[in-house]
């Protein structure tokens, strides 16, 4: 075996060693590993990685380069079209064989298929494997053996299939002779002036071992109680493993077994622990609609939304980024986002909501936005989760189903924690006015240190009147389609 030639992992949204097919397959061989990561701008085109994304993924391959390297392993960094930089790393290193792990974007799984055929064509042997998902998208069918459309009956076929146990990471591996590797650092994923994502560090530890801890800390302290705390964003009550999960620093089948386990030992919580991972099973769900709908994150799923008349106002639209409409709960979202790269589900809900229904922008605008600042930014759950607000998704909430700013405020951040933290301008004002400070009298606002128009704006709409307008324009393609 000595002699045998190298064989090629391909790193990709895979960044972990533990539970990591491609990456095990090729130590069970036994032969030299070369590892490589490619960033692959060309060739993902509009969906190449936004800011945060690239700010996660600096992280994330300096902590998988400090883990191989305990094995003795070398992360080759190289960047261009795959195709051609797959074929000049197997000519360097006489590679043989190439192992990945799937991924399912469309771009991906037709330029995957194309360079399979090219490797297969010039006799190298070429093994993919899932590490991504619970379930191949394909392989979750109704009883007559379509896709599913709607989540209940797919999570209820999904819960029941097996899930294979994670693989342990391999003790031993060979390396192959070291390549030549672009230095991290020329990629220029960090931002720099201004460097927007200073706070970020704060919030996140990206890497194997950091996803592994926030799956442990929440399992000790936040999974008994998720079920009813998992809407509050006041509360730390929910995983926060979304970016460690779309860079496949941890799979959910890791997830998956874990939770049980740790049921089992500590007994209670199972109601809480299967809402855990049901909403795992949203995030197999919206794979299953990107593989079966592969338009997902450009166009309506619904068709009848294509004549919507949307107003698509570009200073509403900058106001709703920067977290300036003068909602408290929408613009401490919008800065949430903006400073950790992370917003809460319930706000991501309202936000959106907010954008497509008050100020009637087109979801797509929001998704492009969610794109470039969430470092869990993901194409299959952005566009299945933007389209499912806006009404047009499989399974979505009806479009007259519109979240009033002020009572979800209320509801979901009752004390006003959370607005206080990301608003502060409002912090004084007292808990009644808080999500609605146009409310507030002038005392209270003096008192507050708040002058509307100037420290905080006003509403950019007013919501009850952007509601009639939102159902009325739904009412004008509920008549197309009639
Ligand atoms: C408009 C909008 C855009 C979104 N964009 C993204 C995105 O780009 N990337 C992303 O990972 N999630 C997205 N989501 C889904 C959801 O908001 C996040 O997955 C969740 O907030 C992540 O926080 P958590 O890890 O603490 O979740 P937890 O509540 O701890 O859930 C555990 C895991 O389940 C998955 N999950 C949870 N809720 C959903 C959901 N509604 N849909 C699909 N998967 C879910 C995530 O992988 C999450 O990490 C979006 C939701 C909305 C409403």
């Amino acid at each position: 075996m000595g002699s045998a030639p190298p064989v090629l992992v391909w790193f990709r949204q895979d960044l972990r060693l533990t539970d990591n097919p491609a990456f095990r397959a090729a130590a069970d061989s036994g032969r030299p590993i070369v590892c490589l990561f490619i960033l692959e701008d060309e060739d993902a085109g509009a969906w190449a990685h936004g800011g945060a994304s690239r700010w996660w993924l600096h992280q994330s391959l300096t902590s998988l380069q400090a883990d191989l390297s305990k094995l003795g392993l070398n992360l080759v960094l190289r960047r261009g079209p795959a195709e051609r930089v797959l074929a000049e790393v197997i000519e360097e290193s006489g590679a043989t064989a190439i192992q990945w792990n799937r991924c399912y974007e469309p771009w991906r799984i037709a330029r995957d298929k194309t360079i399979k055929t090219a490797l297969q064509d010039n006799g190298v042997e070429v093994t993919s494997h899932n590490a991504a998902l619970l379930q191949e998208p394909w392989t979750v069918r109704t009883q007559g053996g379509h896709p599913f459309k709607v989540y209940s009956p797919f999570w209820k076929t999904l819960r029941q299939m097996p899930v294979p146990a994670p693989l342990p990471k391999p003790a031993e591996v060979k390396a192959a002779p070291a390549l030549k590797s672009d230095d991290l650092a020329t990629w220029a994923l960090l931002p720099r002036n201004p460097d927007w994502a200073r706070a970020f560090p704060a919030h996140w530890t990206p890497g194997e071992a950091g996803a592994v801890e926030k799956l442990e800390r929440f399992l000790e302290d936040a999974l008994k109680g998720y079920g009813n705390d998992r809407n509050r964003p006041d509360k730390p009550s929910t995983s926060r493993l979304s970016p460690h999960l779309h860079w496949g620093e941890i799979g959910p089948r890791q997830i998956w077994h874990r939770t049980l386990a740790h049921i089992e030992a500590h007994g209670g919580g199972d109601k809480d622990a299967w809402k855990f991972l049901s909403e795992v099973g949203w995030r197999e769900f919206s794979y299953h609609l990107l593989y079966h709908w592969p338009n997902l994150p450009e166009q309506n799923w619904r068709s009848q939304f294509d004549d919507f008349p949307w107003k698509d106002d570009e200073a509403l639209y900058e106001a709703w980024c920067r977290g300036r409409t003068g909602y408290p709960i929408v613009d401490a979202g919008m800065r949430e986002l903006w400073a950790t790269g992370w917003m809460h589900n319930r706000v991501r809900m309202i936000t959106a909501s907010f954008l497509i229904k008050d100020l009637l922008v087109p979801w797509q605008r929001g998704e492009a936005w969610f794109w470039d600042t969430l470092v869990d930014a993901d194409l299959a759950n952005n566009a299945a989760s933007w389209q499912w607000v806006a009404g047009s998704g499989a399974d979505a909430a009806p479009y007259f189903r519109i979240f009033n700013p002020v009572s979800q405020g209320e509801k979901f951040d009752p004390k006003g924690d959370y607005v206080r933290a990301w608003v502060p301008e409002l912090a004084e004002l007292p808990d009644e006015v808080l999500h609605q400070p146009w409310t507030a009298s002038e005392d209270q606002l003096r008192a507050a240190g708040v002058t509307l128009g100037e420290s905080y704006p006003h509403p950019i709409v007013d919501h009850k009147e952007a509601r009639k307008l939102a159902l009325d324009a739904f009412e004008t393609i509920k008549r197309k389609a009639a």
